[in-house]
């Protein structure tokens, strides 16, 4: 089967095979960083490491770990490990919570994020007679251009049309004959919402067939809720501006999210203790940028909880495979002693007929500890039914057979919410 993967030897090779060939890019980036930026001799230096003490991948395991408050210590390019003058393309976070983190690429490093885009977008279908319509917002932001290059590496074509401004993502996307969608799965929904208000039926009258998403924690439920409005794939990809943006990991057409682990290499960790867990345990991701060359990260700690498994596959990739994110640690919540992921909520509410995919979880902070309680859009059907106090107890019951806590839910009348055409805020604080 040719077709079947963008580089099979590399997504199919042994897995002995993919081993060595981590121990040696990894033994070259050790190196390199060691020679060429002051940061990490320091770091070395400080935890009495030689470059040549990398002899085996668990070898790793001796490198501390390099954190978000380093990337800001070091803020813009204090961490660049070629000369400036190599770097051609430049990316940052949004920097909501402090200073933005900074993304600078070699010509190299943008070859190979449009590399492993293009495998990415290969292994969720997207061919050369696509038309893939690139919703996610133009900017400092990683994820527009990460999918523009690896759609374009496939030869697709890419409408650069960038979020927001509802009305005419839907003219657009029936006029030039859109059939890929790459957005927040949030914002897929709301473009669906005003398409509805439009009187038209977003899964009959688009010839969408394919949604590439990310950016955003999104539970099974909701994806089934994307799928079944529009008509088509939804498929899951989970990068960082830290390692690349967009890239790092995507989902086969058997939904199980492979790391592109030849170029970045996994771990899982106790968040508490940082000690590295075993194959199938879940705890926070840590990447190492095994070939970036202009800000290579080794060891990062992503905040982002999941599990990795070298199960094998039935696409034939040998690629590892991560579960989903459960949520960052950052997100988990502490309610009456019992741990609680937005993710969890989201599920448990998408369980409840005539729910709509809009609800925000209100957070009140009471000393060390949260009260929690949601609203709810019901759909409109839904709202006009009235015996909304049942409906409030059915979403209540949910939450609780989940999560063993009685959560308040309050129902809100339909479009109370605000609409985002980026990440949506599930999570507010009061
Ligand atoms: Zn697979």
């Amino acid at each position: 089967m040719p077709e079947k993967m963008w580089d099979s030897s590399s997504e199919s090779m042994p897995s002995s095979q993919l081993k060595e060939l981590q121990l040696k890019r990894l033994k070259e980036l050790v190196h390199r960083v060691y020679t060429k930026n002051k940061y990490y001799k320091k770091k070395f230096d400080e935890a009495k490491l030689k470059p040549n003490t990398m002899r085996t991948l668990k070898d790793i395991e001796k490198i501390p770990f390099l954190t978000k408050q380093d990337l800001r210590a070091y803020y813009p390019f204090g961490l660049v490990c070629t000369e400036l003058d190599e770097i051609i393309e430049v990316h940052a976070s949004s920097g909501t919570t402090g200073k933005p983190v900074v993304g600078p690429y070699t010509r190299n490093d943008v070859e190979l994020w449009a590399e492993v885009m293009a495998r990415s977008l290969w292994a969720n279908g997207l061919r050369s007679n696509d038309v893939m319509q690139n919703a996610y917002g133009y900017g400092l932001f990683t994820g527009a251009h990460g999918f523009e290059k690896g759609a374009q590496k496939i030869g697709a074509m890419v409408i650069t049309i960038s979020s927001g401004n509802t009305e005419r993502q839907i003219d657009v996307m029936r006029d030039f004959g859109a059939t890929a969608l790459a957005c927040t799965p949030s914002y897929s929904l709301h473009i669906a919402e005003v398409a509805e208000e439009k009187g038209l039926a977003p899964s009959e009258d688009f010839l969408l067939r394919l949604g590439v998403f990310g950016a955003e924690a999104w539970s099974e439920e909701m994806r089934k809720n994307v799928e079944k409005r529009w008509g088509i794939v939804a498929h899951e990809h989970y990068g960082l501006t830290e390692l690349i943006g967009p890239g790092v990991v995507s989902e086969c057409e058997n939904k199980k999210l492979h790391i592109n682990a030849d170029h970045f290499y996994p771990e899982v960790i106790d968040p508490k203790t940082g000690e590295t867990l075993e194959s199938g345990e879940e705890g926070e991701l840590v990447f190492t940028t095994l070939t970036k060359e202009a800000f290579p990260a080794i060891r990062f700690r992503t905040k982002d909880l999941a599990s990795i498994s070298d199960e094998a596959c039935e696409c034939g990739r040998t690629l590892p495979i991560q579960s989903r994110i459960k949520g960052r640690s950052d997100d988990m919540m502490k309610v009456k002693g019992v741990i609680v992921f937005p993710s969890q909520i989201e599920a448990a509410l998408m369980q409840v007929a005539g729910v709509s995919d809009n609800y925000q979880i209100v957070k009140t902070r009471q000393g060390d500890s949260y009260s929690l309680s949601v609203e709810v859009e019901p759909s409109e059907a839904r709202f006009r039914e009235g015996h909304l106090d049942d409906f409030e107890r059915r979403a209540e019951g949910e939450i609780y057979r989940i999560l063993n806590l009685h959560v308040p839910v309050h129902i809100i009348p339909p479009k109370t919410i605000p609409r985002s055409t980026g990440k949506a805020k599930r999570v507010i604080e009061r």
